[in-house]
């Protein structure tokens, strides 16, 4: 061993070796410094741990641990049907109830029964693969008008009781506004591409680019074609226009033809043949979920500043919270309480600049929401390339115009007797946003349910 420095001498190479000086060292300078970073670290935590996040962090993953038996358990059933929308599998009822008890078990935690509804899905989604039950035939046909969610669901559920499906579809694709509305990173094409596959599977024919009302009416489905019954799913996808001047002008958009045209048309390749413009500056007319996927695809197509124009103010946007904190997070700027008047165009007919007007809100209307009034000499100029309006759908009229006695209301909705959608006219059903108006995936697909049900009690009654 070496031998310590003397007392008053600068230590050398070989003081340093003497182990007793490191340690010396060491407990001399590093040991106060951690006991500062503990200290420090330890107080960090007990912050965090007083935190509103923490606790609902650490909520969360208690209730995933106690929900993941019930999660795994599904998974080993397998012959569920969890949540799947055509729920092709057999034993459907008891994958459901044990879905259902782990939602509860959440949402009694956490009150977003969503998350986990998602989470349970996509897990069986990706690990359950059962093969299709095909049923039997049992002798008869229902034909279904349009395949988004009300459609899809109805042709399941009655393929499943052994009916042999067609289902007629204007677009080249089926899936609705799942597939051509819907943006990607709100719902992947695969997920909606699977559904449909499985009902492919359990012998639902699908005929896409056909236009009923155009290429074949319901009375010829009935007739010639030999259709007992017929479910009008056709949705809602006519878009409302404002009657301004230059809604005409190039560049000018409804918002369903702008996600139309990039979620299946590809229309944003320079290749396309029909190319959407997407500009540097963008205004989306309207303050609805539909506006701010437009305003979100539109960033995501290029667009340098993207505004949402609503005439109401923040308070009032009838689009989900997290829809709107997801654009505003994204960069949307959100230009409230005011309203377009009139597009002007530059000299090759190319949208160059809205004027809007500037609105105060007044009395509740109708809708029981605060009436926009323009404030008088507001205008003011917007420099944008291209407008997209989103201002609502209602149904197309196809169907009514070319179907004599089946009932209609002012919206152009189809009626229906009751919640089974039985229509005025005898065998036709009807669901989702064709007899709703714009609505929601699950009230859709809930109206396919109980049509296909008043179908099959309609079919086996006659
Ligand atoms: C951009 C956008 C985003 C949305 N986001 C959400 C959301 O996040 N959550 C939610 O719950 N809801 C959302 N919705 C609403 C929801 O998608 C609809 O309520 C739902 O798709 C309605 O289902 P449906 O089956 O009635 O009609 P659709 O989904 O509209 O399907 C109708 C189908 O019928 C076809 N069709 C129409 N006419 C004919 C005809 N004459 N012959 C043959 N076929 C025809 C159409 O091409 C279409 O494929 C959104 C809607 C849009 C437009």
């Amino acid at each position: 061993m070496t031998a310590p420095a003397a007392p008053g001498k600068r230590p050398s190479f070989a003081d340093w070796r003497n182990w007793r000086l490191p340690v010396k060292f060491l407990a001399v300078t590093l040991v106060p410094v951690l006991f500062a970073i503990v200290l420090g670290v330890s107080q960090i935590r007990w912050q965090v741990e007083q935190s509103d996040e923490y606790h609902r962090v650490a909520d969360v993953l208690d209730t995933a641990q106690r929900v993941e038996p019930l999660v795994e358990a599904l998974q080993r059933e397998r012959n569920s049907a969890v949540l799947s929308i055509t729920g092709q599998q057999t034993d459907f009822q008891q994958a459901s109830s044990d879905v259902d008890a782990a939602i509860k078990a959440v949402d009694n935690e956490i009150g977003d029964p969503m998350t986990y509804g998602s989470v349970v899905a996509d897990r069986h989604r990706e690990n359950v693969h059962t093969a299709p039950v095909v049923p039997e035939w049992n002798g008869h046909k229902v034909a279904i008008i349009g395949a988004g969610p009300a459609g899809l669901t109805a042709a399941g559920d009655l393929a499943k009781l052994g009916y042999k499906v067609t289902v007629y579809e204007a677009l080249h694709v089926a899936g609705g506004v799942l597939m051509y509305g819907i943006p990607e990173f709100r719902l992947p094409k695969a997920i909606v591409q699977q559904e449909i596959d499985g009902l492919k599977k359990m012998g639902v024919d699908f005929e896409c680019n056909m236009v009923i009302g155009k290429v074949l009416t319901i009375d010829e489905l009935m007739g010639e074609y030999g259709y007992e019954a017929v479910f009008v799913g056709s949705g809602a996808g006519l878009p409302r226009f404002m009657g301004i001047p230059g809604e005409s002008l190039k560049g000018v958009y409804s918002a369903n033809e702008f996600l139309t045209r990039s979620n299946l048309m590809k229309a944003y390749l320079p290749t396309s043949k029909t190319p959407i413009r997407t500009g540097k500056k963008v205004a989306v007319v309207g303050g609805g979920n539909v506006a701010m996927d437009a305003a979100r695809s539109a960033l995501r197509l290029g667009a340098e500043t993207v505004y949402i124009v609503y005439r109401r103010g923040m308070a009032e946007l009838p689009a989900r919270k997290e829809e709107v904190e997801h654009a505003e997070e994204e960069g949307i700027i959100f230009k409230t309480l005011c309203n377009p008047v009139e597009i002007h165009a530059n000299d090759e007919g190319f949208v160059k600049s809205i004027t809007c007007v500037e609105m105060e809100l007044g009395e509740p209307d109708a809708s029981g929401r605060r009436r926009p009034i323009e404030k008088k000499g507001s205008e003011f100029e917007l420099d944008v390339d291209t407008v997209i309006m989103s201002l609502g759908t209602s149904p197309n009229p196809l169907i009514r115009s070319t179907t004599p006695g089946l009932e209609t209301n002012k919206h152009g909705c189809i009626v229906t007797d009751g919640d089974d959608g039985k229509t005025s006219r005898d065998g036709v059903y009807a669901g989702g946003d064709a007899v709703t108006g714009a609505a929601t995936v699950i009230k859709a697909m809930g109206a396919g349910k109980a049509a296909a049900k008043a179908i099959h009690e309609y079919i086996q009654n006659k």
